[in-house]
């Protein structure tokens, strides 16, 4: 049984392939301007040193936020299950998961299972994230890859008030000219992204055992301002970057032993057009018909219904069906008017939208 995992971050794309339950290729990469022909890449670079084609690959789930956009996918799962979902892979015992990527943090709590118990995240603002982060290194001159290691060096670390991307950016200048150490500046840097991230946590629970997941935690620098603001030596697995797609083949890998009903349990809601895709997506198997995403809905888009098996589940109206993007901004544009949404109160990560 061979199956893959494709992650396509905003910053990094990346894949795992499982062989009757052993990794047997993984790739990390650059997503480039064009996700679609980037998933083609990953999918080549996993096969490449294993002798098999595409073809061979039996289940394939996708995730991060090109998810919806790797036409080979059988499915797509957020990358905040396939998070979870990956980190327990290696660490079972793991209760928090913090993951710093591209362009935002979030914060994760897990059960003993991988299923995700509650998460927040900050995706509003670009500090510290790694589009952040290599934005000082660029203005610093420092390789991106060696900020961590420098920032250890500091003797007389710089207090910053603010990571917002566009006054640190200025701190930072303003502290260069004034010939503060390099290492100082992103001493002081570190220190600020550690304070916010403690704070996102804070939000969740912190719980042992704890985990950083993400590029950045390759940052020795970051790992070490995070374990003194939270108090809790992080576990790393062997590629931080790659929990993500590892939680993705793992999701599949279970997809195909569930047989073909597994697959039937997901329902998307929209379409596919000259104009792109609108789909709303209801996976059945982590709605547990709670209905927390009922009230919040502004649109009234959804409700509680039985399943022909009997089963309560949240779905869409049957009259928004056909005029669903028309009701449903997609959850982006929803997110930015509303504080609460269907996806941010979902429990187990239930529903997920194209848009
Ligand atoms: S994204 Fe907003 S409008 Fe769309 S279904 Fe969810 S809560 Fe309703
Ligand atoms: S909030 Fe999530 S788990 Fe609860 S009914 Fe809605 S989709 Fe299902």
């Amino acid at each position: 049984m061979i199956v893959a995992g494709i992650d396509i971050g905003s910053r990094g794309a990346k894949g795992v392939l499982i062989k009757d339950g052993e990794i047997i290729s993984s790739y990390i990469g650059d997503t480039g301007p064009e996700s679609v022909k980037t998933s083609y890449m990953v999918a080549d670079r996993l096969l490449a040193p294993t002798g098999y084609a595409l073809k061979d690959v039996e289940y394939v789930v996708a995730t991060g936020y090109g998810r919806v956009l790797v036409p080979f996918a059988n499915e797509n799962i957020s990358e905040i299950s396939c998070h979870a979902r990956g980190v327990t892979f290696y660490f079972p015992t793991v209760r928090t998961v913090l993951d710093m990527g591209g362009q935002d943090c979030k914060a994760i709590n897990c059960g003993p299972d991988g299923s995700v118990t509650n998460f927040v995240m900050n995706d509003k603002c670009a500090g510290g994230t790694g589009r952040f982060l290599e934005m000082i290194a660029d203005v610093l001159g420092v390789p991106l890859p060696d900020i961590g290691a420098l920032s250890l060096e500091s003797k007389n670390q710089i207090p910053f008030n603010t990571i917002c991307a566009v006054f640190a950016k200025s701190e930072a200048i303003t502290n260069l000219r004034k010939g503060v150490a390099k290492s100082d500046i992103l001493a002081g840097l570190h220190e600020a992204i550690a304070v916010r991230c403690l704070n996102l946590l804070k939000r969740v629970s912190i719980q042992p055992d704890f985990t950083i997941t993400g590029g950045i935690a390759k940052n020795r620098g970051m790992v070490a301002k995070i374990r003194e603001k939270v108090g809790l030596e992080p576990k790393l697995a062997p590629d931080p970057q790659l929990m993500g797609a590892l939680g993705a083949a793992l999701f599949a890998a279970e997809r195909l032993q569930g047989g073909a009903g597994a697959k039937g349990m997901k329902v998307h809601y929209g379409y596919s057009d000259a104009t792109g895709d609108y789909f709303l997506t209801i996976d059945g198997r982590a709605c547990d018909g709670c209905g927390r995403c009922v009230p919040v809905c502004p649109s009234g888009v959804l409700e509680l219904g039985k399943t022909d098996h009997g089963v309560t589940q949240a779905m869409v109206k049957e009259l928004v069906r056909k005029k669903l993007a028309n009701v449903c901004p997609g959850h982006r544009a929803c997110r930015a008017q509303h504080e609460v949404t269907c996806q941010t109160v979902c429990p187990g990560q239930a529903i997920a939208h194209s848009w």
